[in-house]
């Protein structure tokens, strides 16, 4: 088994869903006491939140990057970046480390596609819904058609995922209104809905959207599996 390193902590309500998800998943598939070859960084949210409001990503992707390298030189050989809106700085991370970043697009993309779906919804941030760098390489590598929600739902989810997901806080309003924008989003003809935010899946789950669910922390374990294990 390759010893994955999780850069976390943004927030730690879905980092502890990747830790247990990885090892379950690992005792699923090895049986017995199996169970995960981990190493985290969890690092201060506050901090990250705080340079992602004032724009500085540069500073966000070096502060990453250190963590990534640390956790290189602790003995990771493969990385998993436990948040869709930080893969914004992917690239800056990818440029310190010599082991793959193991990116959370790619076994997103590719489970739509096994599912036979072209044009799908895109929930998350709004640094994740409004640019360039998670949408492109759904488009780009997958072929995928990604549609957001209008501007004033894009600000709902964000609220949400901060002033609420991100603290460990699930609301039934808040669950009424991501499923309101579910429905608006499907009956504009998307095929099924990505949760682009490793906390969404807290709120979601598969009963409350007549769609496909496509959870990103969720796929992003099982790539992470199927490549630490093969
Ligand atoms: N976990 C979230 C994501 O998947 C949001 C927190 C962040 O801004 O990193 O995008």
């Amino acid at each position: 088994m390759r010893r994955l390193g999780l850069i976390g902590g943004m927030s730690w309500e879905s980092t502890a869903l990747y830790y247990r998800a990885l090892n379950e998943g690992v005792r699923k598939r090895l049986g017995g006491l199996h169970s995960a070859e981990l190493l985290l960084h969890s690092v201060d949210f506050a901090d990250i939140e705080a340079l992602q409001r004032s724009g500085d990503w540069q500073r966000a992707g070096e502060l990453l990057a250190d963590a990534a390298h640390g956790l290189q030189r602790a003995g990771a050989e493969g990385l998993l970046l436990c948040t869709n809106t930080m893969h914004k700085v992917a690239p800056t991370i990818e440029a310190r480390c010599a082991i793959p970043l193991l990116h959370i697009a790619d076994p997103t993309g590719a489970a739509i596609r096994a599912a036979g779906l072209i044009r799908v919804a895109l929930l998350g941030t709004r640094f994740t819904m409004r640019e360039d760098f998670y949408r492109a390489r759904l488009a780009e590598r997958f072929g995928l058609q990604v549609e957001v929600p209008d501007a004033a739902t894009q600000d709902m989810i964000d609220r949400v995922i901060f002033d609420e997901l991100c603290l460990g806080r699930i609301e039934e309003p808040s669950r009424a209104l991501y499923r309101e924008a579910c429905t608006r989003l499907l009956d504009a003809g998307c095929e099924g809905i990505i949760l682009g935010c490793t906390e969404i899946g807290l709120l979601l789950k598969p009963e409350h959207v007549p769609a496909p669910l496509f959870d990103t922390m969720s796929l992003h374990v099982d790539s992470a599996l199927d490549w630490a294990l093969s």
